[in-house]
């Protein structure tokens, strides 16, 4: 290992002596020294010490212009603090005084002249065993101090996350039980919704004719009751629930959508103004042209809760503008109001479900229905809101290139009579389906589940596949793919809790031709029906 130091060591000779030089030049030569270099002229030693960069340097003291106490000096200032560069001394002069002056200057060790090959070879390998330990431990120093700064900044970042977490993951937390509280219940109740509107429905025309009119009277009561209750439903389905990947979406022009909203929400702010004699005003601002990739009904929510929000937040009256621009490949949608606005910890707060400030008055669930369905739509919400001065909620949804799809579809019965395939795994539901659509002639056949209804569609054609979506098993989807698979002409319609109108008008998912959302009324069967059998063909014989 030393012969390697010497071997790998740079040295430099400083000694006005040729003789010296060359001797010294031999030495360590025979040593194995590879990189020897020797001056004359004390005068260039601190430019040879940047020059050459050596690793220990042999100096005599007695020489012309610069001694070596001065080249000593000289060396002390040049070489940084935190290097260690050994200087072995060379002299013929080795008294105690001598001595001392040159540890105070920085040598290291002494040799003294003539010299001894072997101890001076012996005392530079021990020195640059020091020198090249040294080296090491610096290395090792800057290596230690690189981690040490890496791994503080991965802490650093790691705790601003760990600081700004909770909050997301308790909002993400609570928003997700929630949500799947909702589903779950709007599913049943949907199932529920449709045998209350589907049977009265039935039912109608036979009380038409033959009750009393407080029969008939009832019946509609039931009827109108079960439609309201649908759409009790449909808030609750809005509510925070994840992407799903078959979700139906369409493009949709958000201008109209506020066109729509606004007109839609005018009775609760200019009704209210009118009674309670404040006046609020409503006005658009609508540039957007581009349209997103959406679900309609869902985005009617969410302007229809932040228009209400905002009526909230003007107890005295004031304006809301209700504007679109293009900005970033989306859609911006904007809802500013001149009302209360809300101090920063409520800003922070009221998105999270349960948040509200209007006691009695509020459920706090609003906004958290508008952030689920934007987080759902790949969307941004950014709201702006200073006390005493109004708020704004701006919404940034992605765009999309596709086209409008306009359908105007008629809901009279066919005229021409279908073999149908209705697949529910709940028997009141296919009876249900099998009654309205027998009643317009078709002939029906019904299967329990996906793989029942494999076989029969295997045994007998049939014109159209109704199905339900969850069902165990196989679902709807699944079994719409095996349907394509053996007869890739068959129309399936998909029925799902999770639907409503837009859905039907929508892109649908590999296997599936249209999508119907419960509960079910004859008219939309009709409507999936004609639209889901050769939909040019369907029209023209209905029109
Ligand atoms: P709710 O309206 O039932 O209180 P939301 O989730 O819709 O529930 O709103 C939560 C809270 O956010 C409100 O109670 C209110 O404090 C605040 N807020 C929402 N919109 C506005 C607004 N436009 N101006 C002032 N405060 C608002
Ligand atoms: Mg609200």
């Amino acid at each position: 290992m030393t012969k390697d130091h010497l071997s790998q060591a740079k040295i430099l000779i400083v000694d006005d002596e040729p003789s010296n030089v060359r001797l010294l030049e031999r030495i360590l030569e025979i040593s194995g020294c590879t990189s020897v270099h020797g001056i004359t002229d004390s005068r260039q030693a601190v430019t040879e010490y940047f020059d050459f960069a050596p690793d220990i340097v042999l100096l005599d003291l007695n020489m012309p212009h610069f001694d070596g106490f001065a080249v000593m000096q000289q060396l002390k200032a040049a070489v940084s603090a935190d290097d260690y560069l050994p200087i072995l001394v060379l002299t013929a002069d080795i008294t105690a005084d001598t001595r001392r002056r040159a540890l105070a200057n920085g040598a290291k060790d002494f040799v003294t002249k003539p010299l001894d090959h072997t101890e001076v070879i012996l005392r530079i390998r021990n020195l640059l065993e020091t020198r090249f330990l040294h080296l090491a431990m610096q290395r090792q120093n800057a290596m230690l101090e690189d981690q040490v700064r890496e791994r503080t900044a991965r802490l650093e970042a790691a705790l601003e996350e760990i600081r700004s977490a909770p909050e997301q993951n308790i909002k993400q937390e609570r928003l997700r039980a929630l949500g799947m509280m909702a589903g779950g219940v709007a599913h049943d109740f949907n199932n529920a919704l449709t045998m209350m509107l589907g049977y009265g429905e039935l039912l109608q025309p036979w009380l038409d004719q033959h009750g009393s009119p407080r029969e008939q009277t009832y019946l509609s009561h039931i009827i109108a009751a079960a439609q309201d209750a649908t759409h009790v439903v449909s808030r609750l389905r809005d509510f925070y629930r994840p992407a799903e990947n078959n979700e139906i979406r369409v493009p949709v022009d958000l201008g109209e959508i506020a066109t729509q909203v606004v007109s839609l929400t005018a009775p609760r702010w200019k009704g209210r103004s009118q009674a309670e004699g404040i006046h609020i005003d409503v006005i658009t601002d609508l540039t957007a042209t581009a349209l997103v990739s959406a679900n309609a009904a869902e985005l009617r929510e969410v302007l229809t809760n932040l228009i209400f929000n905002a009526v909230d937040a003007m107890p005295c009256g004031g304006l809301v503008t209700v504007a679109t621009a293009e900005r970033d490949n989306g859609v911006l949608l904007s809802v500013t109001d001149t009302g209360t606005g809300m101090t920063e910890s409520e800003r922070a707060r009221c998105l999270e479900p349960f948040f509200t400030t209007k006691g009695e008055g509020g459920t706090g669930l609003g906004l958290a229905v508008v952030y689920g369905i934007i987080q759902r739509h790949g969307g941004t919400i950014e709201i702006a809101s200073e006390k005493g001065v109004g708020t704004t909620f701006t919404i940034h949804l992605p765009s999309t290139d596709e086209q409008k799809i306009i359908h105007t579809v008629p809901v009279q019965r066919l005229d021409c009579a279908l073999r149908i395939l209705v697949v529910d795994d709940q028997d009141i539901i296919c009876e249900l389906l099998t009654e309205l659509l027998t009643g317009d002639g078709h002939t029906v056949h019904s299967a329990a589940d996906g793989p029942a209804a494999l076989g029969i569609f295997r045994r007998e054609p049939f014109d159209l596949v109704i199905t339900d979506q969850s069902m165990p098993h196989m679902n709807g989807l699944q079994l719409g793919h095996a349907i394509k698979e053996l007869s890739p002409e068959t129309p399936v319609v998909l029925l799902t809790g999770f639907g409503d109108e837009m859905l039907a008008l929508g892109a649908c998912p590999p296997g599936i031709d249209l999508i119907l959302g419960k509960p079910v009324s004859q008219s939309d069967l009709r409507r999936a029906v004609a639209q889901a059998i050769a939909p040019p063909l369907a029209l023209a014989s209905v029109a």
